[in-house]
């Protein structure tokens, strides 16, 4: 398959007319750069197409449903033997699938509506819609299970009606495999060398298409924007680390991104800390977690500690609010993962995307400028009271001494106020810098705390008035916008002429070259995703504190983000 042999799409047509590539968001799932062309799997079969929607006679139904079972059993039988061919985590995908396939509750539902009349195909396709409502409704790990039910629907069709099995063709070159969603019977038995990342409009970080992945070493990228635009042939360079599909890049940079990701991939490999440049400039790397399993799952790589714990992931599905004892067992775990070292607990940062129903959050028109963060406890402060004393209580039983730090903060009262009651829990007080205001008025709110944290993905937000969360907007939410930058700057500086550390914990330390600019900038730590931390350690320990200043210089003085970045990362490779 080859990027001009077939005729343009929306997007390509963008590019062509603009002469710029078109960069896709999605949600980073297995880390890496690839630069290839698109795969698209051929067309699944239409449940109704063709089928007569007549009730079938009684005499005919019996035979219907015998047709059913043969169908099913066909199709499990035939995954089973691909997943005794398979190994590891494609076999486990492929033997569930089989399973599924065959479920008791599956099958019983089709064989029901059979029975009450309708034909085969009308009543997989019936049961299949109302098991992919339920499982969505469900959601979490349930939902992500959505395709393996589409997957299994499809393949008994086709064997109904006496069709090929449905699934991905094998490319004549190495290609991105792009799709809707991939059910794991696509993806198990894909080939690494010729199949070399997934990306997909649906499907979560832990969906089966990112575990083949991860099993089979190729990036891939998940609920990416727009991606049903980009045609078959279209050249790709995804970059599963940063969750970006960019349509049509310029050829030579795109080789050069390729080839820099598998070295940096490489020296990050062998980095184990502490975090530091070149000319031992100290930079503490720490690890964004949400849980004790994820705290311990970071304590396995050579973060320093943890710059991040998000309480409130912890309680998204909850209907009351925890006690102080059960919230205390859980922050325990988080302390208890990185003893002796330093650990920055959050308080809840309820609101906004993060919604928790017991916190109490009015019905608002715009929720991202609303009461969320630290503001909740303003109507609610026993809730604070209550998550500052569970804080207390696990930091008394773990022996450790954590940092507290309040979201949202927008002004020195807000601070103030925070800092005294983080005080007479006996904890170390500090705040988020995620509100202009707070970046700008950064030395009078630092007077009243102990440290900043920035968070990025909000600085950038408000700064831009761009919704983090908006696919069309992604230009403008970029962490290397210059005007963010400079407000990273003057947090910066604040911290420095207090002598307070200022950290960066939002995705920008996540990116190896952003978070020199950072250091640059005048951060003393950087917190990331755990997945992250060796690539932006190897980063840092590659070039000097005078290079990341120049850096820093070069993207404070750009006029847009992209150039911020180029000439950034040229100031990091000049010597
Ligand atoms: C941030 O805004 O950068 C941050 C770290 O907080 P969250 O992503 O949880 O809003
Ligand atoms: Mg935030």
């Amino acid at each position: 398959m080859n990027a001009t042999s077939v005729s343009p799409s929306p997007l390509t047509a963008d590019v062509e007319s603009s002469g710029l590539p078109v960069v896709l968001r999605g949600v980073p799932a297995v880390g890496g750069v690839r630069y290839a062309p698109v795969l698209w799997p051929g067309a699944r079969p239409a449940p109704d197409a063709g089928e007569v929607a007549v009730e079938l006679g009684e005499p005919e139904r019996a035979g219907e449903r015998a047709r059913f079972a043969a169908a099913s059993l066909t199709v499990a039988d035939r995954l089973r033997s691909r997943a005794a061919r398979a190994t590891g985590a494609a076999a486990e995908v492929l033997a569930t699938t089989a399973t599924l396939a065959q479920d008791r509750a599956w099958t019983a539902a089709i064989d029901k509506r059979i029975a009450d009349g309708l034909p085969a195909v009308r009543a997989l396709a019936a049961t299949a819609d109302q098991f992919v409502e339920m499982f969505t409704r469900m959601g979490g790990l349930m939902a992500e299970r959505v395709a393996d039910l589409r997957d299994i629907r499809d393949r008994v069709i086709a064997e109904l009606r006496g069709l090929p099995e449905p699934g991905v063709p094998v490319p004549d070159v190495p290609s991105v495999l792009c799709a809707e969603d991939l059910a794991p019977a696509d993806t198990a038995g894909l080939d690494p060398h010729l199949v070399v990342a997934l990306v997909t409009s649906l499907g979560g970080p832990t969906s089966h298409t990112a575990i083949i992945a991860r099993q089979l070493g190729i990036p891939c990228v998940v609920a990416v924007q727009d991606l049903a635009q980009v045609r078959p042939g279209a050249m790709v360079l995804v970059d599963g680390t940063r969750g970006t599909v960019t349509v049509e890049p310029d050829a030579g940079a795109a080789a050069e991104a390729v080839a820099r990701a598998r070295r940096e991939a490489e020296l990050a490999d062998s980095w184990r800390g502490p975090g530091a440049t070149a000319d031992g400039h100290r930079v503490a790397v720490l690890a964004n977690v949400q849980d004790g399993a994820a705290a311990h799952a970071a304590a396995s790589t050579p973060a320093e500690g943890i710059g991040l714990f998000r309480t409130e992931l912890c309680f998204l599905n909850r209907d009351l609010e925890p006690s102080v004892g059960e919230q205390a067992q859980i922050y325990g775990e988080v302390l208890a993962a990185f003893p002796e070292r330093k650990v920055v607990v959050r308080t809840l940062d309820a609101g906004s995307d993060k919604p928790l129903r017991f916190a109490g959050h009015p019905d608002e028109a715009n929720p991202a400028l609303g009461v969320r963060g630290i503001r909740i406890a303003q109507g609610n402060p026993d809730l604070l009271t209550r998550q500052l004393q569970a804080i207390a209580d696990a930091a008394a039983a773990t022996g450790q001494r954590p940092w507290v730090m309040a979201p949202m903060i927008a002004t020195p009262a807000e601070a103030k106020a925070f800092a005294a009651q983080v005080r007479s829990f006996g904890l170390t007080p500090g705040v988020m810098i995620e509100v202009p205001a707070a970046a700008l008025l950064a030395d009078r709110i630092l007077r009243h705390v102990d440290f900043l944290s920035i968070g990025t993905n909000d600085l950038t937000q408000y700064t831009m008035a761009a919704d983090r969360m908006s696919a069309d907007l992604a230009t403008l939410s970029d962490p290397w916008q210059p005007a963010v930058l400079a407000l990273v700057h003057s947090a910066a500086r604040a911290g420095a002429d207090q002598g307070k550390p200022v950290g960066v914990c939002g995705e920008a330390a996540a990116d190896p070259a952003l978070a020199c600019v950072l250091v640059g900038l005048g951060v003393t730590s950087l917190s990331t995703a755990a997945a992250a931390v060796r690539a932006v350690g190897a980063a840092l320990a590659g070039v000097t504190l005078d290079q990341c200043r120049s850096a820093a210089d070069a993207a404070l003085a750009a006029e847009s983000s992209d150039v911020a970045r180029s000439a950034a990362i040229a100031a990091l490779a000049t010597r």
